[in-house]
């Protein structure tokens, strides 16, 4: 099949030189119809080093020239040393300044020797150090972006929803935090992307070849979801458009972000208990 121009086409009709165009664009489009990011904020980006970070990552330095890289390292054997190899090699390659911080440093464990420890749940403990540690990492900028992309928050819509979370899925969306005490601005530049879009424009600018996964995501509630999500959009084509389409639309323009944060009583970081998620692991590996 061919392109519009005579190429030969490497998705959805389109050559690669017209669907890197069209990629950019959207994700262009996303940042300033909801107003994402405004000119001359300082800008992180929240890197694992996967395709989606690595996807955002590029197209932000391309059109703001000044972007930070941070990453967490976890500490998961035989994954994430992969994709902090391709993100030191693309920050290399850009000349991005890069920022790490490790679990290992912050608690004395990797999220491995955590769990060898304690029977925790792998993504409760890993998402609060890792919240903690971006937070801490990001408070002198004015905006933290991260690769989320379509896949992940048609994911997040339904599950937030079928776990009666509705606070929390309500202050989900392109952008959040914004203004709420203690937290920097997060955005989703990505937020219309498909994840077979975002795989395709990582592969063709050569920003990862291996596409790896975390060893625990399967049978996490999240990975149950986007198998069933899979499986109704090949029925059902853009059936992922239309569930953040109608989460926005019932959303409206609404701010639901929380006014009555606490701040934790050991490190006094925005909290919605007397002690914040980490400070609690983090007993609890003592
Ligand atoms: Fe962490 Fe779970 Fe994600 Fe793995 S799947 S990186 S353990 S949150
Ligand atoms: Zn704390």
């Amino acid at each position: 099949m061919k392109c519009d121009c005579g190429e030969y086409t490497v998705i959805d009709n389109r050559c690669k030189h017209h669907f890197v165009a069209d990629f950019e664009t959207k994700v262009r489009k996303t940042i300033e119809d909801n107003n994402l990011i405004k000119s001359g904020e300082k800008i992180a980006v929240a890197c694992s080093g996967g395709k989606d970070s690595l996807t955002v990552l590029t197209i932000l330095k391309k059109l703001y020239g000044e972007v930070t890289a941070v990453a967490i390292d976890e500490g998961i054997a035989d994954y994430r040393e992969h994709t902090l190899v391709d993100l030191k090699k693309v920050c290399d390659e850009q000349k991005i300044p890069l920022i790490i911080k490790s679990f290992k440093d912050f608690s004395g464990h990797t999220l491995d020797q955590a769990l060898k420890k304690k029977d925790f749940h792998p993504c409760g403990l890993c998402g609060a150090f890792r919240k903690h540690l971006l937070l801490l990492a990001t408070k002198d900028f004015d905006v933290v972006a991260t690769g989320h992309n379509m896949d992940d928050e048609a994911q997040s819509v339904l599950m937030n929803l079928c776990k009666g979370n509705t606070e929390v899925l309500w202050r989900t969306g392109p952008v959040s935090g914004a203004g709420a005490k203690g937290f920097v601005k997060r955005v989703k530049p990505l937020y219309f992307c498909t994840e077979k879009e975002v795989m395709t424009y990582a592969y063709l600018n050569g920003l990862t070849t291996k596409f790896t996964e975390c060893p625990n995501i399967h049978g996490a509630y999240r990975d149950i979801l986007r198998n069933a999500l899979n499986d109704y959009e090949k029925d059902h084509r853009g059936a992922k458009r239309q569930i953040v389409d109608k989460f926005l639309k019932m959303k409206g323009k609404k701010n639901f972000e929380k006014t009555d944060i606490n701040s934790c009583n050991n490190c006094g970081e925005p909290c919605s208990q007397d002690i914040c998620k980490a400070c609690q692991y983090l007993e609890a590996l003592q």
